[in-house]
């Protein structure tokens, strides 16, 4: 049994983590941005040794006692000795991701394009070459380095003193299984609406029903090419910082706020949000394309941006960098899905057929909302497995029933989310809905114009992560968390 720590002891390790995660975070944002071929996690972790130790995890959790700081001191050791034991595959996993190359048709296709490939291929015969090329890399690099590190972090996890993945994090205070419950509902209660309107959906971008539509017919769907003319890359950046500054924000003045917006090679085309420093240096990485589902993911980092950007320097480092992530995921999702509010659209974009692609947004929010129900009820089943790759039949299935839509087996490690992260996307959502419901009650439909939000919003940015969502949301709106609200906002759009 481990001994209890002082406070002193609890105070250094809280010092300790804020730099570990800085180093961490600033090398993600090297390899991402593309600024350096690496991904060297090893010299960092071997800076912050005492931080992946068993013993530290287990004195942490020895010392936990209702102080919430604590226990999410005890997660992040967790998480960091589990880490420390697949660093090497993790390494290895995003190298093999940034040097493999498919053949496809006799062009050499980076890994990391396939997808974005797949999206921009209006024929679908490619389209299928380059999802398979894709499915084939992950299948022979990618998956026994992923086999390997699950099959080492449920042995470890034991050791931890949980029986299981799933226990752990019950142990931490995620509220699994009455969230999986909720998932449960909204996948009932939504079924109909979603082979209807995902019918018509795919229809009307694709021209295939989702009887008809393969899974490389999917990234198709989504790049909603047709609509591109509406959202140029030129004016991504403006239509923000105006959507900011109606808010109370200048991003250009924002001296904590860094956008990198260089094109270099092999930056990652996805918009993401580095928050290397915590308010003081938070870093928005673009390579601005244009298409609705770039300005989404810009809108959506930008969202993380000023969360962190806004919070309090006087928090503690478990208030300001872990906590509950579904805030930080709230956030961001509340900015993204600015870009399918029709109002914004008309005010923002003197947009055309505003309400037509609202509600397409709405069907593309059921179909992510379903698939991360269908992703965690997956995830609790393959976190408690003695056996991890008897599960690959079991992702088919339950991502199968959920969309209508049949994955590709070979996914079955890969769309996993480390550390339940998906059930924190999940609660977001949630969250976003209750939000938005709040805010257009208090100012209008065309909320996001009015400056006092702004002023709420920047409050709660201040706040950090120290409240929970379901905290944040009792705190204004008087609700509690439920993903049932999600399907009510889409009914609405729809
Ligand atoms: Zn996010």
């Amino acid at each position: 049994m481990a001994e209890p720590l002082s406070q002193r002891q609890l105070d250094d390790l809280s010092a300790d983590a804020d730099r570990f995660i800085a180093e961490l975070d600033e090398e993600t944002y090297l390899h991402f941005a593309g600024l350096k071929d690496g991904y060297e996690l090893t010299p960092i972790y071997e800076r912050h040794e005492e931080l992946t130790k068993l013993e530290t995890a287990l004195s942490v959790g020895a010392s936990v006692d209702g102080n919430r700081n604590t226990r999410e001191l005890w997660r992040f050791a967790c998480e960091g000795y589990l880490g420390n034991f697949v660093r090497d595959e993790a390494e290895r996993a995003a190298e093999l991701e940034a040097t493999l190359t498919a053949e496809v048709d006799g062009e050499e296709i980076p890994y990391r394009n396939l997808r974005s490939s797949i999206m921009n291929e209006p024929d679908r015969a490619r389209r299928e070459r380059l999802e398979r090329a894709r499915n084939e890399l992950t299948e022979e690099h990618l998956n026994p380095l992923h086999l390997r590190a699950a099959e080492v972090v449920h042995r470890e996890t034991t050791r931890l003193g949980a029986p299981n993945y799933v226990d752990l994090y019950r142990g931490f205070g995620f509220g699994l299984d009455a969230l999986a419950e909720q998932c449960r509902d909204f996948l009932d209660s939504t079924e109909r609406l979603w082979e209807e309107a995902g019918d018509r959906f795919f229809r009307g971008r694709v021209g295939l029903g989702i009887g008809e539509a393969e899974r490389w017919d999917v990234a198709r769907v989504w790049r909603g090419a047709g609509w591109d003319a509406a959202f140029p890359a030129a004016r991504m950046v403006p239509a923000l910082e105006a959507s900011l500054a109606d808010l109370g924000v200048d991003l250009r003045t924002q001296r904590n706020v860094e956008l990198d917006l260089e094109d270099r090679p092999k930056k990652s085309p996805r918009a993401f949000c580095v928050a290397i420093e915590i308010p003081e240096r938070v870093i928005l990485v673009i390579k601005p394309a244009g298409g609705p589902e770039d300005w989404g993911a810009l809108f959506h980092e930008a969202g993380h941006t000023e969360h962190f950007a806004h919070t309090s320097p006087s928090l503690t480092v478990e208030e300001k960098r872990l906590g509950d992530n579904a805030v930080t995921e709230g956030w961001a999702m509340l900015l993204e899905h600015l870009t399918i509010d029709p109002v914004w659209l008309e005010r923002r974009l003197d947009f055309p057929r505003p309400r037509e692609y609202a509600a397409e947004g709405a069907v593309q929010l059921l179909w992510m909302v379903r698939r991360y129900c269908a992703k965690l009820l997956y995830e609790l089943e393959l976190q408690a497995a003695t056996d991890v790759a008897a599960l690959r039949p079991r992702y088919v299935e339950l991502l199968s029933d959920a969309l209508k839509v049949t994955p590709s087996d070979t996914d079955y490690l890969d769309d996993v989310d480390q550390g339940f992260y998906s059930s924190e996307y999940l609660r977001a959502w949630a969250f976003e809905a209750q939000l938005r419901g709040y805010l257009r009650e208090r100012w209008g439909n065309a909320w996001f114009t009015r400056r006092d939000a702004g002023s709420l919003l920047r409050e709660l940015w201040n706040e950090g992560q120290k409240p929970t969502a379901d905290e944040i949301l009792a705190e204004t709106s008087g609700d509690s968390l439920e993903l049932e609200a999600v399907a009510d906002r889409i009914r609405e759009a729809l």
